[in-house]
């Protein structure tokens, strides 16, 4: 037998290979529990409209079985995501009129649509949320007249004209790919239709000083930074420093002196203080990151309450002292979506 042909007991032992079964997503149960369009059609027709929430790796959708005089309609609407998702978020939060809150982002997002990609019958629309932010998206409808199956519903989804915005979900109307900042033209897009959305000069996110959790800190609502900016992290620090609305504002980053006061914070036990210079009034930890961030958002287990999630990053507080996240925190824990960060 020639040497470089390994015997059985040579061989290299390779794990045995893992067979998970698929998870069944949102869609699966919506269609098991409706084996059929007409069992579906008749349910809409009693509740007004069965909805389902799902994402896959092109974008976040609801579709929907609506009941309406000329009958049953299928809509698949389609939403912002990442950075996109994240402006419309901020932009909400930082407005006090929601009536004009919700019209300028719905008419921002309808002027990101390309023109090549306009079609009449997509419109912006706002659609029940599960949180205090409206979920706002791009959508489009189907008469469900002609067809029978799911099969049936699912090839003729696939031609929809909505499907070609997937590309823009991110923010991005010239189709470049991903980058962890949107155009400043998404942004003046957006204040031209009156909605008051900021980025910061140092990283380019959308931030607002009027989220719950950090009322009049610069924050971002995505889900790991928060308050923080990355310009820092950039150059390779590890210092967190705060997002800035112009670059005059952006200050050295600075040190403690060692003369703080820290206490333990009541949710993770790392001391905190509230002197650091960059950091004036809020708890961070000592040393390291210098980070206010005590935890982030876990999985929800629900899309469509993942979606509409306010919450962004948890705040450190001291034990026996409250503070303005504390009943998200609560909820988080009891939830179980409270992720320990250091
Ligand atoms: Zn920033
Ligand atoms: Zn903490």
């Amino acid at each position: 037998m020639p040497a470089s042909v390994p015997t059985r007991a040579s061989a290299p032992l390779r794990p045995p290979a893992l067979c998970l079964p698929p998870l069944d997503t949102p869609w699966d149960d919506f269609t098991g529990h409706y084996p059929t369009v007409a069992e579906a059609v008749t349910a809409a027709q009693a509740a007004g409209a069965l909805s389902c929430f799902y994402y896959d790796d092109f974008g976040e959708y609801e579709n929907c079985i609506r009941a309406t005089p000329q009958g049953a309609v299928y809509e698949v609407t389609l939403y912002p995501r990442m950075q996109l998702r994240d402006l419309v978020v901020a932009g909400w939060l930082g407005m006090d009129d929601p009536v004009r809150s919700e019209e300028s982002l719905k008419r921002g997002l309808a002027d990101l649509v390309p023109a090549h990609l306009r079609h009449p019958a997509i419109e912006a629309t706002v659609r029940p949320s599960t949180s205090c932010v409206p979920r706002i998206g791009w959508t489009q409808r189907l008469p469900l007249e002609d067809l029978r199956t799911w099969e049936d519903v699912r090839l003729a989804e696939k031609d929809l004209p909505l499907m070609d915005l997937s590309r823009i979900t991110e923010g991005r109307p010239d189709g470049a790919p991903y980058s962890s900042a949107l155009p400043m033209e998404v942004f003046d897009l957006f204040r031209s239709h009156g909605a008051d959305v900021f980025a910061c000069a140092g990283c380019g996110m959308a931030i607002t000083d009027r989220h719950p959790h950090w009322p009049g800190i610069w924050t971002s609502t995505e889900r790991e930074y928060g308050p923080c900016c990355s310009r820092l992290e950039r150059q390779g620090s590890l210092q967190r420093i705060g997002h800035v609305l112009t670059k005059r504002d952006a200050r050295p980053n600075q040190a403690l002196a060692g003369t703080e006061t820290s206490v333990p914070c009541g949710q993770c036990g790392a001391p905190v203080t509230d002197q650091h210079p960059d950091w004036p009034g809020v708890w961070v930890t000592r040393g390291g990151y210098n980070s206010p961030v005590c935890a982030v958002p876990g999985n929800v287990g629900d899309d469509a309450k993942e979606y509409d999630l306010v919450d962004c990053v948890y705040p450190h507080t001291p034990g026996g002292m409250s503070g303005p996240a504390d009943e998200a925190i609560r909820a988080a824990l009891r939830g179980g979506y409270f992720k320990r960060w250091q």
